[in-house]
């Protein structure tokens, strides 16, 4: 397996419960090693910008809405065939369907409002992660 790097995010929800630390912790404890991190909050261009390929569907307003109304984390994980290990320690979409112990089971509230996510393909885990950091940031 190749050591990959994902780009992941701890959602507005995550973050005002004060569970970002838990989630940090998670991503450690499942062998996935931080190698950047910043707290910020999205602007709606920059929501609906990350969020482009939802555009036109149902949810893309409440979508864009909810992740600009408070600080995310973003962090970049690396770690053997890190994209598909961050998918299964995030769990299903709907926490309703997520696995016991994953983060979206344990943490989220709602299929929309579901504390994290995290890149769908290494393709673009590259463009999300150039999104919100420099080549410079990743230690
Ligand atoms: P993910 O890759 O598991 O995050 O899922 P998707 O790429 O399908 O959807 C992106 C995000 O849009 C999800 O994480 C949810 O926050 C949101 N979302 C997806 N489906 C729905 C829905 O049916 N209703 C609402 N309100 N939000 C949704």
């Amino acid at each position: 397996m190749a050591i990959e790097r994902t780009l992941s995010m701890i959602k507005p929800d995550a973050v005002a419960a004060g569970n970002a630390g838990a989630i940090l912790q998670h991503f450690e404890d499942n062998g996935l090693r931080v190698v950047a991190c910043r707290k910020t909050q999205l602007t709606q261009a920059q929501a609906e910008a990350f969020y482009a390929v939802h555009a036109g569907r149902p949810f893309y307003g409440e979508l864009v809405e909810f992740m600009t109304e408070g600080p995310i984390f973003a962090q970049v994980l690396e770690g053997e065939n890190a994209v598909k290990a961050h998918r299964d320690v995030m769990g299903a979409t709907n926490p309703k369907d997520a696995a016991d112990g994953t983060i979206r089971k344990l943490y989220a509230e709602s299929i929309g409002r579901n504390a994290c996510h995290g890149s769908d393909s290494a393709e673009n885990a590259a463009i999300e992660i150039a999104f919100f950091f420099a080549a410079s940031d990743l230690l």
